[in-house]
């Protein structure tokens, strides 16, 4: 096993074993770029040294040879005192991760070499700035001193001189700064600085090791679900200069524009500056376009190699730098991160300059962006005043009163007062509060911390762990930095898109792109936004490449009509309990309270003309394409008033003599029908068999609106669907009995209907025992919620406030099972009963119904088992088609 590569070996595909910094500068070398000569030790190496605590064995001579070949070729030894060679050690593992140990540079200088380096480079101040930034870089990540103490002593200095910036302390000034630096780390640390240049290089690679398994690593590594294994891998870097003089400098750059995609240059240079004083903001960078004008020979070289890349990578890349007496060098680039809207119009923007095709700009964009970008926003022209920022944990930008406990959200928002919840975390007992909230904001926790996910599984905006903002509960108020108070009442908006948060209202536009969906805005238009022409034709690029169907989870004709203006093929599930509610509630009361048939009859009856005028509107919005409709699903109960409500007004009648017959029934059917786990208990097609006659009345409302859409010359494709089956013999019984109700309403109206009857595979039985079930349906519709509740035991309207962020955080599931399907559980029984399924019956249409209809990843897995359709809430579509898009490309 090689633990170590030369620049000249590796590329740019080896980011697992050479981390993404060490990848790309071996890409860059072999392009002929101009990189400082160096080397890579591996995360395999890493990976060692965490397991065993030691660097392994062959690590330290594969290292020694790479130097010795390094001295070679550079003819200088390493911290050689009349000519040495200086390194620079930089951390890089495959993600880049904040919390990594930052890069030590300059290491080889000591008491003996810095006077060769002043010679080598004929200057005594370039010299002893390089030394004390060593000791105070080495000082700080290496041995762990305050940072603070150094910063205290340079700026000391500074003052005795009476100077502004570091560039005007002489070489005398720095000298001493080099012994007091010195004495700091003696002080803090009780041993000397290390004056053996490979002790320093050392000691600095197991710095780096050490620093994979930091606590602010490890933080980010569970937030952003990077696995806890990969390790990192170190680059042993040779030095060049831009603290030599005002001919040199460092800088960063784009190839184009990160927030816009265009093309142009973008980046800040630095004169006479080393390493991270560029964006350490200590003193006023210049334009990147400013270059040309000090060094145009450098500045011509460096346009020439950012087009190189852009060619090279087919995509947008960040660079850094530095220019040593004239002499430019490529420290770093990699595929740059950009804004949700930049990656569509760069991705647009590669196709017309033919870098790449379709198919790959589709992989240039996700599902995730294309949904941040419909979330309404922020006003970008609004004067703003900034409280501080936090994790953007679930998208959105919401406006309202500052609350501090949920009592308070909740009395408040019943007042209509819009409020955000402000906490310095969230429990389960924050739930009401949460619900009531516009948004929530907390100061302490991740993106898996309590307030975080809840708010992600309710779709509410939410920033949290805003540790710069002090939450006192207690004292109702939240202090920001700089003393602004912020009291109970006042307004504050929070970027939930970017986990920025803002005093008073900041006005909320609406999406362009969801302007463009609801053709309110047109790509072809002159004045279109690029963003929004860029989202026309990547969706078109979708559409194009998908095989899945996207259909829309709809109740109504509004929802039906914007989902078909958001793309839907057909309605993939309306639920008719919506149907129930408002005044019909009390026909239902009506129905269940009937202890004989004619009373049973009559409300049915009623119900009849008013559900199938329902249905005559949403075939009618859907006319051409299928529309599944679900008979009725939840527990009867859930339209029954609550039950100590009712307690208590029967209590009060019968005190006050008053006539209370009714409720006293009601009372009884409530007693009757209570259940312990109602999910579990008397619903879907299990209701339809016990109360006669209520899916018969259903069945006749659709094909009596679908016998009435027929006459009037439409196309109604009504899809009957049964929820709940766990066995076959359920199916077969609703079935005959719908088929006779067609039957009669096809003679009646003379009309041929074509309505399908199929079923929701939603419990564990029905998916083991799918090659049964589809003898007697025409159709599956994965209830992928009820079947992830069934298959893990999980209440569903329970355990996300519950336990979950126990779980997430013990890293038992990345993500919860109900936001993105359980691939190896949930998903296995999808898969096997999709094949039981067809091998019964060939024709057997295949859809998902439910909320993984619309999540990116799981959209993907049901293209993968071969699902016709997947059907999703209607703002979730565009998301759909594209990851359909993408799943095929
Ligand atoms: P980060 O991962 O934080 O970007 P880097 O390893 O890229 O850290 O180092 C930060 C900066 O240090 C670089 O942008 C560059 O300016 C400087 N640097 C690193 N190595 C060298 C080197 N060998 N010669 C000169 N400057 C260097
Ligand atoms: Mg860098
Ligand atoms: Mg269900």
């Amino acid at each position: 096993q090689k633990f170590v590569y030369d620049f000249t070996e590796g590329n740019k595909d080896l980011k697992d074993l050479l981390g993404g910094k060490g990848a790309n500068l071996a890409e860059m070398t072999n392009l002929g770029l101009p990189v400082p000569p160096g080397f890579t030790i591996t995360t395999e190496a890493c990976k060692v040294y965490l397991e065993s605590g030691t660097e392994p064995a062959a690590m330290r001579d594969e290292v020694t040879a790479h130097l010795e070949a390094l001295e070679a070729g550079m003819g200088k030894k390493l911290g050689q005192a009349d000519n040495p060679l200086l390194v620079s050690v930089r951390s890089g593992a495959k993600f880049s991760m904040p919390g990594m140990m930052d890069t030590v540079l300059n290491i080889g200088l000591s008491d003996e070499s810095v006077g060769g380096l002043a010679d080598q480079a004929g200057d005594e101040r370039f010299a002893w700035d390089s030394y004390r930034r060593l000791i105070q870089m080495f000082g700080k990540t290496v041995l762990g001193v305050d940072g603070d103490l150094f910063e205290e002593a340079l700026e000391e200095a500074k003052q005795a001189k009476g100077v502004a910036t570091d560039v005007e302390l002489d070489a005398a000034d720095l000298r001493t700064l080099v012994g007091e630096f010195k004495q700091i780390v003696a002080k803090e640390t009780g041993r000397d600085f290390p004056q053996d240049p490979r002790e320093q290089m050392d000691l600095a690679i197991r710095a780096v090791f050490d620093s994979w398994n930091g606590e602010r690593a490890k933080l980010y590594r569970r937030q952003e679900r990077i696995p806890g294994d990969l390790g990192t891998a170190v680059n042993i870097c040779s030095m060049v200069f831009g603290n030599l003089g005002p001919d040199s400098g460092t800088g960063v750059a784009f190839t184009r524009d990160p927030a816009s995609g265009h093309q142009g240059v973008y980046g800040d240079y630095l004169q006479n500056a080393q390493g991270e004083d560029v964006v350490a903001g200590i003193r006023n960078t210049m334009p990147l376009a400013e270059l040309e004008r000090i060094d145009k020979a450098s500045y011509d070289q460096l346009m020439q190699i950012m087009e190189t890349l852009e060619t090279h990578y087919k995509d947008l890349c960040d660079i850094e730098f530095t220019i040593e007496r004239g002499k430019l060098w490529m420290l770093q680039t990699r595929v740059g991160k950009r804004t949700a809207g930049a990656a569509f119009r760069i991705a647009t923007q590669l196709v017309d300059q033919g870098l790449i095709d379709e198919a790959e700009a589709l992989q240039r964009v996700t599902g995730a962006q294309l949904a941040q970008l419909m979330f309404p926003r922020f006003d970008e022209k609004a004067k703003t005043e900034l409280l501080g920022r936090g994790i953007a944990a679930s998208p959105g930008a919401a406006v309202g009163r500052a609350v501090f406990d949920s009592y308070t959200a909740v009395k408040w928002s019943r007042s209509g007062e819009k409020v955000i919840l402000i906490r310095r975390e969230t429990n389960p007992d924050d739930l009401n509060g949460m619900i009531a909230a516009e948004g929530i904001l907390t100061s302490r926790g991740g993106k898996t911390s309590h307030a975080a996910v809840v708010a992600r599984g309710m779709g509410k905006t939410c920033v949290c762990g805003a540790e710069e903002l002090e939450v006192d509960t207690k004292q109702r108020k939240m202090t920001a930095p700089g003393g602004i108070v912020i009291e109970e009442g006042d307004v504050v908006s929070i970027d939930g898109s970017s986990g920025k948060v803002y005093l008073g209202e900041v006005p909320v536009v609406p999406s362009p792109v969801v302007e463009y969906f609801e053709g309110r805005m047109h790509a072809g238009a002159d004045d279109a936004d690029e963003l929004v022409q860029a989202v026309h034709r990547i969706m078109a690029y979708a559409d194009r490449m998908r095989r899945l169907r996207v259909r829309a989870n709809a109740d109504n004709a509004e929802d039906a009509a914007r989902a078909r203006r958001f793309g839907a093929q057909g309605i993939g599930l309306c639920r008719t309990e919506h149907m129930f509610l408002g005044e019909r509630r009390e026909m239902v009361e009506r129905l269940i309270l009937a202890d004989h048939d004619e009373e049973r009859e009559e409300a049915l009856g009623a119900l009849l003309p008013l559900q199938k005028a329902d249905f005559v509107e949403l075939f009618e919005a859907m006319d051409g394409l299928p529309v599944t409709v679900r008979l009725l699903d939840p527990p009867l109960h859930e339209f029954l008033p609550d039950i100590t409500d009712l307690s208590v007004r029967v209590a009060l009648a019968e005190a006050r003599h008053e006539p209370h017959e009714n409720d006293l029934r009601l009372l009884q059917a409530v007693h009757k029908l209570h259940e312990q786990n109602p999910m579990l208990g008397l619903r879907g097609v299990r209701l339809g068999l016990v109360i006669p006659g209520l899916f018969a009345m259903q069945v006749r409302a659709i094909a009596e609106a679908a016998a009435e859409r027929r006459n009037a010359k439409g196309d109604p494709r009504a899809e009957i669907m049964i929820p709940l089956v766990g066995t076959v013999q359920e199916l077969e019984i609703v079935r005959e009995e719908a088929e006779r109700v067609i039957a009669e309403v096809e003679q009646a109206s003379g009309t041929r209907l074509g309505l399908t009857l199929g079923t929701m595979i939603e419990l564990p039985r029905a998916a083991l025992t799918a090659g049964q079930i589809a003898e007697a349906a025409q159709f599956f519709s994965f209830g992928t919620n009820d079947l992830t509740q069934t298959v893990w035991g999980f209440s569903r309207d329970d355990v996300e406030a519950s336990f979950f962020t126990a779980y997430l955080e013990k890293g038992i599931f990345g993500v919860s099972p109900f936001e993105t399907i359980d691939k190896d559980g949930v998903g296995s029984l999808v898969r096997a009963a999709a094949e039981a399924g067809r091998a019964t019956r060939p024709d057997l249409k295949l859809g998902v119904c439910g909320e993984h209809g619309g999540d990116p990843e799981s959209v993907h897995f049901f293209h993968e088992v071969g699902l016709d359709y997947v059907s999703c809430s209607p703002f979730r579509i565009p998301v759909a088609r594209l990851e359909a898009g993408r799943a095929a490309a």
